[in-house]
């Protein structure tokens, strides 16, 4: 067992709660799980043991999609007054933002990410998110249509919450991925069973207790940490769950869809990606080399929307290029929980392996190591890595890594239809950075990539209020803003013979 838990360099509240072994929320109340049964949660910067959590399987899941089946059909969470909603939702927002501390401290932990970053971040963009939605609540409206058919009619649109809703998330932004996911269900009216990443249930299950100290009626917000082939794959499939929410690779996207078949529930998946970074000889390179390095290195590269594949003019490459790796090679890798760390270790053993296993395959198959390659220190951590000469056959250009690894290519033209074919060669469509100074050229490119987001100048801009999400195999249906209600809620339309 670690000795993490008595690390000075966390608050006593963060202590405490490493102290007790996290719960799940089911049906209003904290409990273990049926079978008894927990699992360690380890932290990726030594990979010792830092607690453990309950373990749901199964039969948790099943009580938690019960309780919440009778919280929306018979409870009448769904027929609550917009504003109480809205009222509970912007609770959870204060009482977040009063324990940010505290969630930073444990994102740190559990991810391995700087806990700064978290606290800048992922904390602050996950009460901003419960805010937003919170405001939605009462503003959920459906419209009167006038009907061409002989006689008169009065027909209007009700939009009623689409029912119980199975939420599983990753591990890469565990807090913000929970309230990307929470906010907008139950600002619909919706009821929610949670699955957190086995890699990082500390955050979710720590968010179950605030949502029981807000206030929210049992049964109406249940949170589960367990394993995907168990916990996560019985919610796919449960029977009781109207639609399920998905945000992870493309591969388990794949096996959810599969899962909801039986019952034909709704599925949304925000999926994987292998986002470019575009740029032009024009663009203004004391912004575009931080700007594309922070794109592929923001949280290890553990994005699914990380600039992986950069494409650069050749009259800037080298410089661009060159740029980027010494940005890399300066980055001070370290412990989360120190203050002076900018790039923490990788999330789990596994995904050090992936990750490495890309570096060497790359490597082998011809691309120039610029910087970064190699691991460092105990845990699992990965430099930052550049890889130049790479081309579209290589494994790394083609799959997503999912980690600080930028696979760099030289274009020599203005092209737009060539550079949007190729910036467009990828089973993904999540997002695409375009750097420059010419507006015309970067709004007509910005039409022609088929993804879900285009940032043109700045790369990883997220705003609770702007659609997210992916074109081809990047997903189905949009994240925040208020597209993703399209998916939280049914349309029913009305008539009346006058
Ligand atoms: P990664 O490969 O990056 O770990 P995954 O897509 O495997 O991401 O995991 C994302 C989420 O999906 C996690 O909460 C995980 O437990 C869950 N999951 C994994 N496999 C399944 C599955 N077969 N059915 C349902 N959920 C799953």
């Amino acid at each position: 067992m670690d000795t993490i838990a008595l690390d000075p360099r966390l608050s006593g509240a963060t202590r405490e709660f490493l102290g007790r072994v996290g719960k799940l929320l089911i049906d209003g109340k904290l409990v273990a799980a049926a079978s008894g049964k927990t699992f360690p949660v380890y932290n990726p910067a030594t990979g010792t043991i830092v607690c453990s959590v309950a373990e749901a399987d199964h039969e948790d899941v099943d009580r938690a999609v019960k309780a919440a089946r009778r919280a929306f059909d018979d409870d009448g969470w769904a027929r609550t007054k917009p504003n109480e909603r809205s009222r509970l939702l912007w609770k959870l927002a204060d009482l977040l933002e009063r324990h940010a501390d505290e969630f930073a401290e444990l994102e740190s932990l559990d991810n391995g990410k700087p806990v700064a970053v978290a606290r800048a971040a992922d904390v602050p963009l996950a009460v901003d998110m419960f805010r937003y939605m919170a405001g939605w609540a009462t503003k959920l409206t459906g419209s009167t249509i006038p009907l061409s058919m002989p006689g008169d009619y009065l027909s209007y649109t009700l939009r009623e919450p689409v029912g119980v809703v199975g939420q599983i998330i990753p591990w890469n932004f565990p807090l913000l991925m929970a309230a990307w996911k929470l906010a907008p269900a139950l600002a619909a009216g919706c009821t929610v069973v949670l699955k957190a990443a086995e890699q990082t249930p500390l955050s979710a299950l720590r968010l179950g207790e605030l949502v029981l100290e807000a206030g929210f009626p049992p049964g109406v917000v249940n949170i589960l940490a367990g394993f995907g082939e168990t916990a996560g794959a019985a919610l796919a499939a449960h029977d009781l769950v109207d639609k399920v929410a998905f945000t992870g690779s493309t591969e388990v996207g794949k096996l959810i869809v599969h899962a909801a078949t039986g019952n034909l529930k709704k599925v949304t998946l925000e999926l994987g990606g292998k986002s470019p970074a575009i740029v032009f000889p024009d663009a203004d390179v004391s912004k575009a080399i931080p700007g594309v390095a922070s794109a592929i290195f923001f949280n290890h590269g553990q994005c699914c929307c990380a600039g992986s594949r950069l494409f650069v003019h050749r009259k800037i490459y080298d410089e661009v290029v060159d740029g980027v790796a010494a940005i890399a090679s300066k980055i001070k890798m370290g412990p989360g929980l120190d203050p002076t760390t900018e790039m923490g270790p990788l999330v789990s053993e596994e995904q050090f392996a992936r990750v490495s296993r890309y570096i060497g395959e790359g490597e082998r198959e011809g691309a120039k190591v610029l910087a970064g390659g190699k691991h460092e220190g105990d845990g699992y951590f990965v430099k930052p890595t550049v890889l130049a000469a790479t081309t579209p056959e290589m494994s790394v250009v083609k799959e997503e890594i999912f980690g600080p690894v930028v696979c760099a290519q030289p274009f020599d033209d203005s092209d737009i239809e060539r550079i949007a074919k190729q910036a467009n060669d990828t089973i993904y469509g999540l997002a695409a950075s375009i750097w420059t100074r010419d507006g015309g050229l970067a709004h007509k490119l910005a039409a022609r990539i088929r993804s879900g987001t285009v940032w043109i100048n700045c790369h990883n801009v997220f705003d609770a209020a702007l659609p997210f999400g992916g074109y081809k195999q990047s997903g189905w249906g949009r994240e925040m803003g208020e597209a993703v209600f399209h998916s939280y809620m049914e349309t029913k339309a009305v008539t009346t013979a006058l």
